[in-house]
């Protein structure tokens, strides 16, 4: 017999695994960076970003794998460290109202590793994310809507659920949402890995 308390297990810690399920059998996933061996629950709590109504209220449908994700993402939202990189200067009043992310996997993520970052990102509909690069090498891969991307040197390509689109480090990017919002998990590997993103001058 047993004693003690089993550890709990939180919306947080749910959606860490159905992400884990999702990307362990998806190759365009795990040919990017392996699936962390280790990772530490880093006790990160709640911060309100005024976007998080839209996550609960998210309405798209993707993929079934997918959609497994955004079901796991809106019960996982009031728990989240949610984060905002940019200004009003940079970016505008109604885009800070609109967007938001959070680090669920990385260095200063819910769940602590070194090796692999792995960021919930949300725009809304009709927002521009202006041209942006990092030094550290990134996969975006789409859970539902639609996001409009533009990278240096390739054609505009839009992405859509369950398809990814990678960065090289330094490429500068741009991405925007015309109807529908855009709900996505964003990797980094790498050099830089614990950089920020920043507009490009
Ligand atoms: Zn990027």
């Amino acid at each position: 017999m047993t004693t003690g308390t089993a550890p709990s297990h939180t919306p947080m810690d749910a959606l860490l695994s159905t992400v884990k399920d999702v990307y362990l059998n998806t190759p365009a996933l795990i040919d990017f960076a392996p699936w962390p061996a280790r990772l530490e629950n880093s006790g990160l709590g709640h911060r309100r970003m005024p976007a998080e109504p839209l996550i609960t209220g998210f309405a798209e449908t993707g993929t079934p794998e997918t959609d497994a994700i955004v079901n796991a993402i809106k019960v996982a939202s009031s728990d989240a460290y949610w984060t905002q990189t940019y200004t009003v200067e940079e970016v505008g009043q109604d885009f800070l109202n609109r967007y938001g992310y959070f680090e669920l996997l990385g260095p200063t993520g819910h769940f602590y590793n070194d090796e692999l970052r792995g960021y919930v990102g949300y725009w809304g509909e009709g927002l521009d994310y202006g041209w942006h690069n990092h030094e550290a090498e990134e996969l975006y891969y789409c859970l539902a809507g639609e996001g409009l991307f533009k990278a240096e040197g390739e054609a505009d390509h839009s992405l859509t659920a369950s398809q990814t689109k990678y960065h090289s480090s330094f490429q500068k990017h741009a991405m925007s949402t015309s109807d529908k919002p855009f709900l996505c998990l964003a990797f980094w590997r790498g050099k830089g890995m614990r950089e920020l993103p920043r507009m490009a001058s």
